[in-house]
């Protein structure tokens, strides 16, 4: 196990797009950081340039405090698991899971021991014999899973593993994943566009936008006190409700001339963007801002409301 350390790495490719832009953070020992961002923001370039398959245009990587910019992929200590999870489709589960520890020479026994336990965590036991082919598209991604937790890397890079998963696996794979953080706490960086995966799996959570980091934080930071418009608007679901007002008379002043009644920080005449989640609406008859009801959208255990103010 070790600490990630990031420093201004950059990644600008052949086209002198800059992918990855000055991007700097750590992953401390035994964390789960998600990073989420929309498509094209730059995650998997940064990821792969962690595990050494995408060379950095400038930047420093420290894993467990050693520079690692200049070592191969299997010199690094790393294990990735991918959106497409490559299984060796002429092998066994079993086989397929313990082929990193085969291959780096460990004893027959002990590999068998470390393919059992895996199994057990991600309750494959019973498929142990089967070939990739003949598994579901979760079962493949469990196996994923195991063939990277067998290696007991110093670090887990995941790559949008859950992405080609329907959305009920995708929920239970999330709870797999949670579990495997019980029994194996190694330091992972994980890739996702979805934000629910990002809010309920991290420790702290990097919100990438344009090859930038616009924000840090453990998932209720961000939620709560998001740093900029975009990552107000990218994080919850529905997003937040954004409008224009100005401060003043003790409160802000939307455009026709509604007054809210909140506690303001910045001076009178300052314009301002208000942000408001949707769970903070409450409906009544006789203050706040009149809106017209123009989509009921049934959940189940929720309704959600759209609504235009007038
Ligand atoms: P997604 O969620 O869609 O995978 P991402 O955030 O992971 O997106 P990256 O794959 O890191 O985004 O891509 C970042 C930017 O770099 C994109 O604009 C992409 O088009 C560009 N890019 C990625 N790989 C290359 C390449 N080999 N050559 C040129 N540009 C590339």
């Amino acid at each position: 196990m070790g600490k990630l350390e990031i420093t201004d790495l950059v990644k600008i490719f052949d086209d002198g797009a800059r992918a990855v832009d000055a991007v700097t953070f750590d992953v401390e020992e035994a964390e789960f950081v998600v990073i989420v961002g929309p498509s094209g923001c730059g995650k998997s370039t940064t990821l792969r340039m962690i595990a050494g398959i995408e060379a950095e245009t400038a930047g420093e990587i420290r894993l467990a405090g050693q520079r690692v910019n200049d070592l191969s992929p299997g010199q690094r200590d790393v294990a990735m698991v991918f959106q497409n999870y490559a299984l060796y489709p002429h092998m066994t589960v079993a086989q397929n899971i313990g082929f990193g520890l085969r291959r780096r020479g460990m004893p027959r026994a002990e590999v068998k021991k470390a393919v059992h336990e895996a199994a057990e965590v991600l309750e494959l036991g019973a498929l142990l014999n089967r070939r990739p082919a003949t598994l579901s598209g979760g079962q493949r991604q469990r196996v994923a899973m195991g063939r990277a937790m067998v290696r007991q890397p110093k670090l887990f890079l995941f790559d949008e593993p859950l992405s080609n998963l329907d959305a009920r696996l995708r929920l239970s794979m999330r709870g797999e994943i949670r579990r495997m953080r019980s029994h194996q706490r190694t330091t992972t960086l994980y890739v996702t566009h979805d934000q629910t995966e990002a809010m309920t799996l991290a420790d702290r959570v990097i919100v990438m936008k344009d090859g930038r980091i616009e924000q840090i934080g453990t998932p209720m930071d961000i939620y709560r006190r998001p740093a900029s418009l975009f990552v107000a608007q990218f994080i919850g679901s529905p997003s937040m409700n954004i409008i224009d007002a100005q401060l003043g008379n003790g409160g802000a002043q939307l455009a026709d001339g509604t007054l809210l009644d909140i506690p303001v920080e910045a001076a009178p005449g300052t314009r301002v963007k208000l942000g408001f989640r949707p769970e903070a609406i409450a409906l009544g008859n006789d203050a706040g801002l009149p809106a017209r009801v123009e989509t009921l959208e049934p959940m189940g255990q929720e309704l959600i409301v759209e609504f235009a103010t007038q």
